[in-house]
């Protein structure tokens, strides 16, 4: 089972937040047909989502995308308080030669922007944007969560993909100085955290959690909270059509002169809709009622 722990160090206001997504990478992977460097950024931008997720009050979600210039262009996630997460890859035929012995998720990214969306529920957004550090993403995330939303912060994420191609080992960790931290321990952090091994390194080994947060800190600590991570998508038939009426009256009325059943995608994850002519029309006639009201 892929899961989010949180915990709080023992006698100091660090929080920490470990993560394994290694099912739901895969089932991304699968999913998306994403090949090993893109595999590894569609992963690692997951978990970047779920680790910024548990930030989140009960019914907001955020939605990480990380748009660069590299040849895999853009990758999105997207995660809500309970620790669901879907995700989207514009190019997923993407795979780099190894840099230092590693996928080379840096250079596929290039160079672009770290944006962050909070939708914080009632109709308020959050919105955030950073250039990119390294397009690595760890590195991004923490440079973001400094920059912007002024959160001193360590963060770890890494994807291990197998020579079948298959996501064996995602997850990562985030390590993150609460007001009251002392000098002392930040310098500490900072020095322990550049000698930590790669996390997915720890996952390959069967590491859980707690004892990935036990690595990465190095003190005593207490588990706040424990939460499941799953790949869920929450596109519905009534959204598709929604997406379909809102591109106009006119532009149905070509769809319904073509005669043809419209076939729509989920590009989060492939769910495919037809939607008859009956349907069409009956958008038209919804979207005629809705301005005869106006
Ligand atoms: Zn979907």
């Amino acid at each position: 089972m892929d899961v989010l722990v949180k915990a709080m160090a023992q006698d100091e206001p660090i929080l920490v937040v470990a993560l394994i997504d290694t099912e739901t990478v895969e089932k991304a992977r699968a999913m998306h047909d994403t090949f090993p460097t893109a595999t590894a950024a569609l992963g690692r931008t997951m978990s970047a989502a779920l680790l910024l997720s548990s930030l989140l009050k009960e019914g907001q979600k955020v939605i990480v995308q990380v748009a660069g210039d590299g040849p895999l262009q853009g990758v999105v996630a997207e995660a809500d308080w309970q620790c669901r997460v879907r995700s989207y890859i514009k190019r997923p035929h993407i795979h780099l030669g190894l840099k230092d012995g590693k996928l080379d998720v840096g250079r596929a990214i290039g160079k672009g922007f770290f944006n962050v969306i909070k939708d914080l529920g009632l109709r308020d957004y959050y919105k955030g944007s950073v250039p990119l550090q390294t397009g690595e993403i760890a590195t991004d995330l923490a440079y973001y969560l400094n920059q912007s939303e002024q959160i001193p912060a360590a963060v770890s994420l890494g994807v291990y993909v197998e020579t079948d191609n298959a996501a064996k080992a995602s997850g990562g960790f985030m390590i993150h100085s609460l007001p009251g931290s002392s000098e002392e321990i930040i310098d500490y952090l900072e020095n322990r955290l550049p000698g930590v091994r790669q996390v997915s390194a720890m996952i390959r080994e069967g590491l859980g959690p707690e004892q990935i947060i036990h690595e990465a800190l190095g003190l005593p600590f207490k588990i706040l909270e424990e939460r499941e991570v799953q790949y869920y998508c929450h596109c519905t038939r009534g959204r598709v059509l929604d997406a379909i009426a809102s591109i106009g009256k006119n532009d149905i009325e070509e769809l319904i002169h073509k005669g043809e059943t419209v076939q729509v995608q989920c590009e989060f994850c492939k769910a495919e809709y037809s939607v008859a002519q009956g349907e069409l029309a009956a958008l038209v006639n919804d979207s005629a009622a809705v301005s005869a009201k106006k």
